[in-house]
Parts: C-alpha cells; sequence; structure tokens
C-alpha cells in the first residue's frame, strides 16, 4: 500500500459534490473577482475566527508583506520572529525593508517565549508569532512583552486555523491575523488564496483598497497598492470548505491520537503539545536521530514523509546576506536535523495510519 505524506485528491473527494457544485455556480454567475462569494467568506470566515473583519487576498505571504507594510514597518525596524519558521514568514519582513531578528525555538518547535525579552532593542517594532504545525506560541509571554515595550503583534496563523491559546482562537490575540489558503493548509483552497483578520475597522480598510491597486473606486487610486484579490472560485470552495472545518480539525485531531497512542519506538520522539496550547495538527512532526535512515526505511515500504524544515530561513542561500552563522540558534538547528512530518491528511483511512504506526514501531537502528 503506497501512502503519500499529504493527499489532497482524498480531501476533495470528501466533499466532491459540493465543491463541483460550487464551481459551476461560480462559472455561471459571470462575475470572477471581488464579488459576493469573496464578500461571504470574508464575513464567515471573521465569525468562525471571532474577529471583527476579515479581508480575502492572493496569499499567505501576501497577508505578512502588506501587514507589515500597512502597520508602517520598514527600513530601519526590527521585528523579532522564530529563527524555526517557513521562508514566507521572514520575507513577509524582509520585502519592507525591516529586519529579522530571530529568536530560537523550543521543544515546542515555535519561537522561545522566554528568549524573546531579551531580543527586543529601541529599533524593534514588532513581533510576529508564527504558529508552526498547527499549534499555538505561548501567547501569555508574548502579550506581555508586546505590552511592555509598546510592539505591534502579527500572528502568522497559516499553519493554525482555528486553533487555541488557553480557549482565545489564534489570529484575535495581535493587531492582525495572517491566514494562507494554500491547498496543503487546514483550510486550503484550490489554488493559491490568503487573508488577513483584525479587529480594526479603519486597518481592514486600508487593506481593501491596498489589495486592489489602492483604488477604493474604480480608476480613482489614493495609494500605490498591489494586486492580491481573493478570486470568488476560490472564495466559494473556501466557504465549503469552511462550512466542514470543524470536523477536518477533529479528524486530524482524531489522527494525530491515535499516532501519539500507538507508536512507540525509543528512536522516534512524539510531538508535545505545550499546557494551554491547543493543536490542529497541521503536521504530526516526530523526531529521530537517525532521520535519515528513517526517511530511508518508509520509503522502501512507499510511505512518504516530509522534512519541515531542512534548512532554517537564516541559514538558506537566500539570506545569506543576513551574515548569521551555523550554530546561532542551536534548537532551530536540532530540529532541522531531526524533524520528520509523518502522512497525516483528512480522509486518511485507519488501514493507512496503522500501516505508518506499524512501519514506525518495526524500524530499528542502522534502518534495518
Ligand atoms: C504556507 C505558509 C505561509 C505562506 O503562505 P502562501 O499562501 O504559500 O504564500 C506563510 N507562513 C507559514 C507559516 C506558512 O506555513
Amino acid at each position: 500500500m503506497k501512502i503519500k505524506a499529504n493527499n489532497l485528491k482524498r480531501q476533495y473527494e470528501l466533499y466532491a459534490a459540493e465543491f463541483d457544485q460550487k464551481v459551476l455556480d461560480v462559472m455561471h454567475s459571470g462575475w470572477y473577482i471581488l464579488g459576493e462569494e469573496v464578500s461571504a467568506f470574508e464575513r464567515e470566515f471573521a465569525d468562525w475566527i471571532g474577529a471583527k473583519f476579515c479581508v480575502g487576498l492572493g496569499s499567505g505571504l501576501d497577508a505578512l508583506w502588506i501587514s507589515f507594510r500597512l502597520l508602517g514597518i520598514g527600513p530601519g525596524d526590527e521585528v523579532i520572529v522564530s529563527s524555526n519558521a517557513y521562508i514566507a514568514c521572514v520575507m513577509g519582513i524582509t520585502m519592507n525593508g525591516a529586519k529579522p531578528v530571530f529568536v530560537d525555538s523550543d521543544q515546542y518547535n515555535n519561537i522561545d517565549s522566554s528568549l524573546i525579552e531579551a531580543a527586543v532593542t529601541p529599533r524593534t517594532k514588532a513581533i510576529l508569532a508564527v504558529h508552526l504545525f498547527g499549534q499555538c506560541c505561548n501567547m501569555d509571554e508574548i502579550m506581555r512583552v508586546a505590552d511592555k515595550y509598546d510592539l505591534i503583534v502579527v500572528e502568522d496563523c497559516a499553519q493554525a486555523h482555528g486553533n487555541h491559546w488557553k480557549g482565545k482562537t489564534a489570529g484575535t490575540f495581535g493587531k492582525v491575523g495572517c491566514f494562507s489558503f494554500y491547498p496543503t493548509k487546514g483550510c486550503g483552497a484550490f489554488g493559491d488564496a490568503g487573508a488577513i483578520v483584525t479587529d480594526d475597522e479603519v486597518l481592514a480598510q486600508k487593506f481593501r483598497v491596498f489589495r486592489n491597486y489602492g483604488s477604493e473606486k474604480k480608476y480613482y487610486n489614493s495609494v500605490v497598492g498591489t494586486n492580491s484579490r481573493l478570486d470568488e472560485l476560490q472564495a466559494g470552495l473556501l466557504r465549503v470548505r469552511l462550512s466542514h472545518i470543524e470536523e477536518l480539525n477533529r479528524e486530524r485531531k482524531r489522527l494525530a491520537s491515535r499516532y501519539s497512542e500507538l507508536i512507540q519506538n525509543p528512536l522516534i520522539e512524539l510531538p508535545r503539545v505545550r499546557p494551554g496550547a491547543d493543536s490542529v495538527w497541521h503536521q504530526y512532526v516526530i523526531r529521530c536521530v537517525e532521520r535519515e535512515s528513517l526517511m530511508r526505511f518508509l520509503n522502501q515500504r512507499e510511505i512518504g514523509s516530509v522534512i519541515h524544515y531542512p534548512i532554517p530561513p537564516y541559514l538558506s542561500e537566500a539570506y545569506a546576506y543576513l551574515g548569521i552563522a551555523r550554530g546561532s540558534f542551536p534548537n532551530t538547528e536540532k530540529a532541522a536535523d531531526e524533524v520528520l512530518s509523518l502522512p497525516m491528511y483528512n480522509g486518511m483511512t485507519e488501514e493507512e495510519q496503522n500501516t505508518v504506526i506499524r512501519a514506525l514501531n518495526e524500524f530499528r537502528e542502522n534502518g534495518s
């Protein structure tokens, strides 16, 4: 049995009839960009998150860079971010000419909140809280430091649709919550899409203007904006997905708890959830010192797995210019050497999951 690390077709098939109907409805409507589907999705998504406003955008990266741009963060400013993040988190900062100031990660793969305060300088303007793999950062500590030094908090919820920190939804702590609806994400579209949520009406309106060439009224442009519009097809399909999101998140939690209960191998370290945090299990990320041989072993059994991420952003070629040496963030580098994301997707069968579990439990030292 061949098992992919992710299986997008399975996720489509769960609600195929509804998705198909929505595609036809939008095609027949004769309106394809920023219309009723987008407005309806923005309302429904804001309600679900518990924010006042949602603005649909072209991607998660757009949500990040436009947030920093409209919050006035640019050259000379610093933004604190986990060294263990996806490269887009860092690009959202550097695209505006601001400087990312990295803080090492902790055993939960998120920013080590006990190290944040020491990274604050007179130039610090914001903290980007990246809720990696579906688990919330320690928002108590992030909000405490932000309040103390008057910093803006932006949340990257691209992997955390609907998770919580002490009962409060990710995306509602900071000034802006940034979401991606890339197909593999918890609320995935069938193409690129993203959004921001905020309680600030003025800011929400600025996003609406900025995403559409800075124009509030057609052909009258108040600022130099961009083209980052959510289209009707993606918005319509996202509404279908959102109408099932609670059951989809529950299914992932169930898959995760089965993994945690049934994987028993001293060579494999299971993921931990921080007390107070909740996880929607965007990924189920184990650690294994012999990761390369484990991956080979799984491959031989036709079981897919993925490394999130093999190279921390500050060590990537793209950010060589930052001049940050290897060894700077030991926990992040250890994670890069040991993490492995197991197959995990909505529509995964018990038989498929049992096959993965059996393989993991049979893995021995030296890859035998
Ligand atoms: C996917 C992702 C992004 C970028 O979203 P895109 O829609 O691919 O631009 C940003 N941050 C994190 C943490 C992500 O996982």
